[in-house]
C-alpha cells in the first residue's frame, strides 16, 4: 500500500508535511483494518507475500530507524548508546552469534545525537560514522556506509523482534505492514533493549516523529514482539509480556503523554517453507 504513494521499497522519512499526513493516514487505517480483522498474526497470515519477509538472510546491522531499514539487525544508532567496553564487548559477541555482515550509520540519527552531546562532540554525522566504522573492524565485517534519511520519524508502531530476521526493507514490508521502528531483542540484552524500546517511543511521542497528539486510546503506538515459532512457548511469550509490561511502566513514567496510548501485542513469525517441510516431517 505504501508503494503506490511512495515508490518500491524505499525506506524514508516524509519530507513534505503532505506526503506526512498520508502516510500517517496509511498506517492509522492498516492498523484499524489489522484490529478489525482479531490482531496481527491473523493479519500477517492472510497476506502470502509476507511470508519472506520474515526470513531475511541479510544480517546487515543499522539504527532501529524507521526510514533506514536495512539488514535484519537493528539497534538504536547501530549500538552507539552502549555504554562500557564490558557492554561493548558483549555487544559485539551477540552480534557474530547472530551471524552479522555488515554495519551502517546514518544521518539525522537521534541515537548518534544523544551520544554525541553526552560526550561533548560537536559533530553528531562523525560521532555516527567513527563509532560504526570501528565496530565493523572489531567484528571483521564491512563498513557498508551513512545512509541518508530525511523528513519526521513516520513510525506507528515499534517492532521488538527475538528472531533477527525480519525485513523492513522489503518491498512487501514497506508496502503491507504498519511502518515502525525494530529492536533487534536478539543482539541486545534486556535492560539495553528497553532502553532503546523507550526511546522509539520518545521519538514517535516527539516533536521528531508525530507527536503525542497522533497517538490515541483509539489509535494507539503499536509495540510489536516478534517470536520464531520454534520459541513460541508459553515461558517464551510470558518473558516477553513481562519484559514488556517493565518497559511500559517505566513509559508511563517517563512518557506520561503515552500512557493509555500504547497496544502491545505479539505475533509468531510465518513458518518458512523449510521449516513448514521440518514441521510436517516430524508430525
Ligand atoms: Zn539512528
Amino acid at each position: 500500500m505504501h508503494e503506490e504513494q511512495f515508490g518500491a521499497a524505499a525506506p524514508f522519512g516524509p519530507a513534505t508535511e503532505r506526503s506526512r499526513d498520508i502516510l500517517n493516514e496509511l498506517d492509522r487505517t492498516l492498523l484499524k483494518k489489522i484490529k478489525e480483522m482479531g490482531g496481527l498474526e491473523t493479519y500477517v497470515q492472510s497476506v502470502p507475500e509476507l511470508k519472506d519477509a520474515f526470513n531475511n538472510k541479510n544480517h546487515d546491522l543499522c539504527c532501529m530507524d524507521e526510514r533506514t531499514a536495512k539488514g535484519a539487525l537493528s539497534t538504536p544508532g547501530s549500538g552507539i548508546l552502549i555504554e562500557g567496553d564490558q557492554a561493548q564487548q558483549a555487544y559485539i559477541e551477540r552480534l557474530k552469534e547472530a551471524g552479522v555482515d555488515g554495519v551502517y550509520s546514518h544521518n539525522e540519527c537521534g541515537a548518534a545525537k544523544i551520544y554525541a552531546k553526552e560526550h561533548g562532540i560537536e559533530d553528531d554525522n562523525a560521532a555516527a560514522v567513527a563509532y560504526s566504522k570501528d565496530l565493523a573492524e572489531k567484528l571483521g565485517v564491512a563498513y557498508k556506509g551513512h545512509i541518508k534519511s530525511s523528513g519526521i520519524h513516520p513510525g506507528r508502531a515499534v517492532y521488538y523482534d527475538t528472531t533477527g530476521q525480519i525485513d523492513r526493507g522489503s518491498n512487501a514490508w514497506q508496502e503491507k505492514m504498519p511502518t515502525g521502528f525494530s529492536v533487534s531483542r536478539n543482539i541486545l540484552n534486556e535492560q539495553e533493549a528497553e532502553d532503546a524500546l523507550v526511546l522509539a517511543v520518545k521519538i514517535a511521542f516527539g516533536s521528531h516523529g508525530y507527536g503525542s497528539n497522533a497517538f490515541s486510546e483509539q489509535d494507539p503506538l503499536s509495540v510489536i514482539y516478534i517470536s520464531k515459532p520454534s520459541e513460541n512457548t508459553f515461558e517464551h511469550e510470558a518473558k516477553l509480556k513481562q519484559e514488556l509490561a517493565k518497559a511500559y511502566e517505566r513509559i508511563e513514567r517517563e512518557i506520561p503523554e503515552a500512557k493509555g496510548r500504547i497496544h502491545i501485542e505479539g505475533i509468531e513469525a510465518p513458518l518458512q517453507k523449510e521449516e513448514d517441510k521440518e514441521l510436517k516431517e516430524a508430525a
